[in-house]
């Protein structure tokens, strides 16, 4: 019995009235639904611009100097349209004019952009009859940047205890100095991952427009299936090698709680959804691969030096110039004299000159070798550990469909075989591994 229910409603659940609407009926169809988180107005269709895009926008304009007050009114219009069909009193005009205010005023982009959910969410709390609580309120990060989970989770449990129900809006939360900041993009997700830790909730709903977790991008594989149900850590792994359904973080705060996520979408509310969960049923048949997952996007440095083997600390050195550059690694796969380490091409283009200045000044290697425009693929499944051949399987995929492998990688949990490719086959590739691996 779940007898606690935190849900949150993404962009594309929320773009407009109806669709409004029909997250409303979702929510009151179910007396344990009680604490739910609202994204921004998101697509209305393909090409429609998101609030929050719209909000940042502002920001960039103001920014430079420019007049932002069409792209304003743009954000003051979608918003009055909703508070229309929905026949809700709402003063759209003085909240926009703070936006304004605070703009002209030099504000950080965070400000504007946590509006979307700001106001959107005290719309429909009206809409619901149900209160709002604003994140500003109960999510805390410390100074630098990471969310406080002792305080955030006291004081958002406090708060929300004294309550029936409630409506806060996802994506933001307070710095020490009071001053809005926002997780990055996607972050709603987990915020309703945090609030329903807080309120030691039986179950986390997550509304969204596909009927869960998919065991391929949808947008690049024709009716992938779904995945019914998955655990913390196969569901960690794809979203952060790419399937951008959920935010890669969202999965932290319930997990550790053990809480299970429920994907589920609001145009299907029929359909089961993906479970998430610390494991599997153990009546479900056994599988091999979960899902695959991927992004273009990369860089791949190698450094060949003869003798490497022997030179203590080579590999640390190497990534320490990435790491105080300010660039992540996402793989680095090493040889006996050579070691290439992958990294995202656009922070590497920013530093580019600096990184490969100091690592031949520090490192003095033989070659330096830069392979631009990479995608990586990950496929990722518990049961892989245990079935023989599957790498075979991958690489003899690959190579029908006559994509070359530029670097391969695999984790050390064995939970997933990542390879890189050619980012022009990025398409073809994920369909090839779909066919051999899933369909
Ligand atoms: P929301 O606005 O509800 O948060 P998102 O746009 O963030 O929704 O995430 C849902 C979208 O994620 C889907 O519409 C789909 O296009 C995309 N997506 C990418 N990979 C997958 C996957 N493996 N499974 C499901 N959806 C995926
Ligand atoms: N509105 C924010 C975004 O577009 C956060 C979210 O929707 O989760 O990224
Ligand atoms: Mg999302």
């Amino acid at each position: 019995m779940n007898n606690l229910v935190v849900l949150k409603f993404g962009g594309t659940s929320l773009a407009d009235a109806s669709q409004i609407k029909k997250a409303a009926g979702i929510i009151k169809a179910n007396p344990a639904r009680k604490f739910v988180i609202l994204s921004a107005p998101g697509k209305r269709f393909s090409d429609d611009i998101k609030v929050t895009d719209l909000l940042y926008k502002c920001h960039q304009e103001a920014q430079n100097g420019g007049d932002f007050s069409q792209t304003l009114a743009k954000i003051s219009d979608r918003y009055s349209e909703i508070i229309k069909d929905l026949g809700v009193d709402f003063d759209i005009k003085s909240e926009i004019e703070i936006i304004k205010k605070n703009l002209e005023a030099g504000i950080t982009p965070d400000y504007p952009a946590s509006r979307g959910e700001y106001i959107n969410s005290k719309i429909i709390a009206k809409f619901l009859g149900w209160p709002f609580v604003d994140a500003a309120e109960i999510i805390f990060f410390n100074e630098n940047g990471i969310l406080d989970e002792e305080k955030t989770f006291s004081a958002a449990g406090e708060k929300l205890k004294s309550l029936e129900n409630a409506v806060i809006p996802g994506f933001y939360g307070a710095m020490p100095d009071g001053k809005i900041k926002t997780f990055s993009r996607g972050g709603s997700d987990v915020t309703g991952s945090i609030i329903a830790r807080s309120v030691s909730a039986d179950l986390y709903e997550n509304w969204t427009d596909v009927s869960g977790m998919l065991s391929a991008d949808p947008r690049i594989v024709k009716n992938p299936k779904v995945i019914e149900y998955i655990t913390y850590t196969e569901l960690r792994e794809l979203s952060y090698m790419g399937a951008s359904v959920l935010h890669e973080d969202a999965v932290f705060p319930v997990r550790k709680a053990g809480i299970p996520i429920n994907i589920r979408n609001t145009n299907k509310p029929d359909d089961n959804g993906t479970l998430i969960a610390a494991s599997l049923p153990k009546n479900i048949e056994k599988r091999a691969v979960t899902g695959i997952a991927g992004r273009k996007g990369f860089t791949s440095i190698r450094v060949e030096k003869s003798m490497m083997n022997v030179e203590t600390g080579f590999g640390a050195k190497l990534l320490y110039i990435f790491s105080r550059n300010g660039i992540p690694f996402e793989h680095c796969p090493t040889g006996i004299d050579a070691i290439s380490v992958v990294i995202n091409s656009e922070l590497f283009d920013q530093k580019r000159e600096t990184v490969l200045r100091e690592i031949k000044s520090e490192l003095n290697p033989d070659f330096i070798t830069i392979e631009k425009n990479l995608a990586s693929i990950a496929v990722v499944g518990e049961g892989m550990i245990s079935v023989k051949g599957m790498a075979a399987r991958v690489f003899d995929a690959l190579a029908k469909a006559d994509i070359n492998i530029r670097m391969i990688d695999q984790g050390s949990d064995e939970l997933n075989i990542i390879v890189g490719i050619d980012e022009a086959e990025y398409e073809k590739a994920i369909n090839a591994l779909y066919s051999k691996m899933i369909a």
